[in-house]
């Protein structure tokens, strides 16, 4: 066990009861300049958290050639109004580029296929350069996320992965943006839940009484781009 992860399945245990804000300045404290957060730019709450902890803190968006022009904005809104660093991934690819190799709309074929060119290799190449990543992954968001530490070693990455929201609800995220007046997507205005990729087949407004992720791959059994696997 490294030192990295005998730190983080500690501070997962620790951390555990503990508020965001109290998350997020260990894991300012604890890593600095190694720490990043990454965000979809479905809202700005943890960049906010962050950058509150630790400002200039990187924030991480991966750019994956498909994302609404209204998330693009959000990106370029929380990069002018905000105390952080935004840094912009992109695929080795561009779209035109896959698919001249794979066919078009990938994503309507073989999307986890697309998710792993578009979003996995991106983000796993862009986090070389931390010790330490903060999502904004909520345990009440699917069942795929309901047992999200607060706290956790990536192995997969060989870093620490911290979730200091993931014990929120929808209404603690409510709360949060109105006190703070936090940036969100214009897309939430519009009945959207959970933004991701343009494609319909990758994110639609979610039906009456559906859960929040329902509206992402719909109808595909995929739930998870991949990178939180
Ligand atoms: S969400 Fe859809 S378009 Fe975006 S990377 Fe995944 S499959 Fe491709």
């Amino acid at each position: 066990m490294t030192d990295l992860e005998t730190l983080a399945t500690a501070a997962g245990r620790e951390l555990e009861d503990a508020s965001a804000q109290e998350i997020m300045r260990w894991a300012a404290e604890t890593f600095g300049s190694k720490l990043c957060v990454t965000s979809s730019m479905e809202d700005a709450v943890v960049a906010h958290l962050a950058s509150s902890a630790l400002p200039g803190i990187d924030v991480v968006f991966l750019d994956t050639g498909y994302h609404f022009p209204e998330t693009i904005g959000t990106r370029d809104a929380v990069a002018a109004t905000m105390p952080v660093n935004v840094i912009t991934l992109t695929p080795r690819q561009t779209v035109a580029e896959q698919d001249a190799e794979y066919g078009p709309d990938l994503h309507d074929r073989d999307p986890d296929l697309c998710c792993s060119l578009r979003k996995v290799e991106p983000l796993q190449r862009g986090l070389t350069a931390y010790d330490a990543w903060a999502t904004g992954l909520r345990r009440d968001e699917s069942p795929t996320r309901a047992n999200t530490p607060v706290v956790a070693w990536d192995p997969k990455r060989r870093k620490v992965k911290i979730a200091p929201i993931a014990r929120w609800t929808q209404a603690d995220v409510d709360a949060y943006v109105q006190e703070h007046g936090v940036l969100l997507n214009p897309l939430l205005w519009e009945g959207y839940t959970s933004v991701g990729c343009s494609p319909l087949s990758c994110t639609r407004k979610p039906g009456e009484g559906e859960e929040g992720r329902a509206g992402r791959w719909a109808g595909s059994g995929k739930q998870e781009c991949g990178i939180h696997l």
